[in-house]
């Protein structure tokens, strides 16, 4: 923690930080400079934090040196990168996971035809949402437990591992008999009861960014998940409002190099959400792998013209095979290679 002192401040207001600092057993550092005093103060921050030196005679203000996300930051790892194990595949570090999957689980067969395509293609893990976060009560809310026994099926028959969404504590012991990754929507990422019961339950999260969280309040969300002691968890940027109307969200690519500098946790892209539409995914896939992405959680539908929710998005079945060829070729460039067993 740095205080550094107004240009006025006093040698006796200087002396009483100092005091201050050093009551709560941390040392003090003083740099006088031409102008201005700056105070190092080395040891517990939260101790120094809790002294609410931001308002003590003389304090101009106080810089944090150290990420307030304490697991999640990349401080302490000395550059090392975390890299997920899951049903065999790895997520993280020369890995790229290509999860693909349904929006939504709605019958045995669309999920099945689906599941068999994307599996064929050589994905890494399934998806698909039993319980869907929607923006009207009245529009269908998912086959809830119905939808979880289908995704085990879909699980048995393939082999994938499966990534579903759960927006209620209740519902965590259920999805993750069937779940390898339990999803946490957007939505629901300050969350922080269910944030911290998915970190109990010790299956491994995936985590959305929130539609206006900024990278330090993903950052803070992911580590309520941590510090349970549960240390399987991958972020997701699946674009955040800005004033631009010209599309749903806008895909903040910029938060892949900036997040890997401040995390040692694997990033992903969800193109799927950002676009709103099938014809942008692509392009935005692409985009991510090449921009150093650990992975894409795409959306894609067997039959997207009647798809029960985001059908615009979806892929069409037919089309993912050369999707995730192309995809494949990007991320290779970028130096990764997709993470199958
Ligand atoms: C989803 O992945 O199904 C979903 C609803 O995503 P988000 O929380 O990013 O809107
Ligand atoms: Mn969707």
């Amino acid at each position: 923690m740095m205080i550094v002192m107004k240009a006025e401040a006093s040698e006796a207001e200087i002396a009483a930080v100092v005091r201050r600092v050093e009551s709560v057993g941390c040392s003090a550092h003083v740099s006088q400079g031409d102008v201005l005093t700056v105070i190092g103060a080395i040891g517990d921050r939260d101790k120094v934090g809790g002294l609410g030196l931001e308002g003590a005679a003389g304090v101009d203000h106080v810089v944090p040196i150290q990420k307030p996300y304490k697991l999640a930051s990349s401080q302490f790892r000395k550059g090392e990168r975390s890299i997920l194990e899951i049903g065999g595949r790895k997520i993280g570090g020369e890995n790229f996971a290509l999860i693909a999957g349904p929006c939504t689980v709605e019958s045995v067969e669309q999920t099945m035809e689906v599941a068999r395509t994307v599996s064929e293609a050589g994905v890494t893990m399934f998806r698909g949402g039993a319980y869907k976060p929607r923006t009207s009560p009245y529009s269908f809310q998912g086959l809830g437990q119905e939808g979880l026994r289908i995704l085990q099926q879909a699980k048995d028959e393939t082999g994938l591992p499966i990534v579903t969404e759960v927006m209620d504590v209740r519902d965590i012991e259920d999805a993750a008999e069937v779940a390898d990754v339990i999803q946490i929507g957007a939505r629901n990422m300050q969350n922080y009861t269910l944030l911290t019961e998915v970190g109990r339950s010790g299956c491994a999260a995936l985590l959305k960014r929130g539609l206006s969280a900024t990278l330090e309040e993903l950052l803070m969300a992911s580590e309520y998940i941590l510090k349970e002691g549960n240390e399987n968890v991958m972020l997701c940027e699946r674009g955040i409002r800005t004033f631009e109307t010209g599309y749903r969200f806008t895909l903040d690519l910029m938060a892949v190099p900036a997040l890997k500098a401040l995390t040692h946790l694997p990033v992903i892209i969800d193109p799927s959400h950002a676009a709103g539409r099938r014809d942008w995914v692509e392009p935005l896939s692409l985009a991510a792998a090449a921009v150093g992405a650990d992975g894409i959680i795409v959306e894609v539908h067997n039959d997207p013209e009647n798809a029960i929710c985001d059908g615009p998005q979806q892929l069409a079945s037919e089309s993912f095979a050369s999707y995730a060829d192309r995809l494949e070729r990007v991320a290779e460039i970028a130096g990764k290679a997709v993470s199958r067993v």
